[in-house]
């Protein structure tokens, strides 16, 4: 077998791996990082249910506006940022929410108004 010189660390050897550093004599560096990565992004694909997100919409129907916001918001930030399904659920409740949180506070703020020139007037 002939001497061969380590193209990393400059050793001379005569295997097929450098006995300082490990690297394979006459080879070029793998792509293997790059592959490996692939195989990561295809692994994190969830198709889980997101629980907070069907919570949320289903509580912002039932009238819990405030929570149902808080819950669907968390459950869109869940989803946006480890996947699953649900992101619909989680907008529709948001929306659902915001809505009548802002109804009610018109109508609060409306009546508090009406009620002040009721007052005034002297009714
Ligand atoms: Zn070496």
């Amino acid at each position: 077998m002939k001497i061969m010189k380590c193209s990393n660390c400059g050793m001379e050897f005569n295997s097929n791996y450098c006995p300082n550093c490990g690297k394979a004599a006459g080879v070029e560096p793998s792509q293997t990082a790059e592959q490996s990565t692939a195989t990561k992004a295809a692994n994190v694909k969830n198709n889980e249910w997101n629980g907070l997100a069907i919570a949320g919409f289903v509580l912002s129907l039932l009238g819990f506006n405030i929570v149902a916001l808080v819950l669907s918001i968390v459950g869109l930030c869940q989803i946006k940022k480890n996947g699953g399904q649900g992101q619909g659920f989680a907008i529709a409740g948001i929306v659902v929410a915001a809505v009548t949180i802002f109804t009610t506070f018109a109508i609060g703020i409306g009546a508090f108004i009406v009620s002040l020139f009721a007052a005034a007037a002297g009714l």
